[in-house]
């Protein structure tokens, strides 16, 4: 039994977080702008599992890099069209930017996504209807953001908890003071590996 599920025809559940008492947290990687081939080779290597929340203006100049990213297991999301500010848009105007992604990724990779992360972490009750009516099982936002070197955390004790989904990006050494996406990557795993916390799938919790 999946603890976060979506009653049907209910309301899209917002979460940060799975409710679990296990030393577990979930990666979720954004956007989809950096290619960097040498994090596909990690990843196959490293048999972690990551969610990509992908954002069509960002993945359209090489939709084929993510395709080896899809078919090793790693979980497949919506992060919007173009990357809105949802908050500014109608309800109709949500629903083009998320139904318009789900059909996009659908088409490209052969699966359509279960999950949907607003960009800037901005949403509205419009939002939540809108991603119903596209399909979507839960809008997943963030309680940590990894940063270069180090986690950037909502709480004050600035601690991994139990079922705590963390955010990074597919971004490139011009972002990340030269260092790499494959780079960050590793330290993200070393930050999670020394509190004690292993990387389990997101999608067998939702
Ligand atoms: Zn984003």
């Amino acid at each position: 039994v999946k603890p976060v599920t979506r009653t049907p025809g209910g309301p899209v559940p917002v979460i940060s977080d799975i409710p679990t008492t296990e030393k577990i947290v979930f990666i979720t990687i954004d956007d989809g702008a950096e290619k960097d081939p040498a994090f596909v080779r990690m990843m196959k290597d490293l048999k972690v599992p990551v969610t990509m929340f992908l954002t069509d203006s960002a993945v359209r100049t090489d939709y084929g890099y993510f395709t080896p990213l899809v078919a090793q297991g790693h979980g497949l999301a919506n992060h919007t069209l173009t990357h809105p500010n949802l908050r500014t848009l109608s309800e109709e105007g949500q629903r083009r930017e998320i139904c318009g992604q789900q059909t996009k990724l659908a088409q490209r990779y052969g699966t359509t996504p279960r999950l949907f992360r607003p960009p800037y972490g901005n949403w509205n009750e419009a939002t939540r209807a809108a991603a119903g009516t596209c399909g979507v099982d839960a809008i997943v936002l963030w309680r940590e953001s990894m940063q270069i070197k180090n986690m950037q955390y909502q709480r004050a004790d600035r601690k991994l908890h139990p079922g705590d989904i963390i955010l990074a990006h597919f971004r490139g050494p011009s972002e990340l003071k030269g260092r790499t996406m494959t780079e960050m990557t590793a330290t993200m795993l070393r930050r999670i590996q020394e509190q004690g916390f292993t990387v389990a799938r997101l999608e067998d919790y939702v």
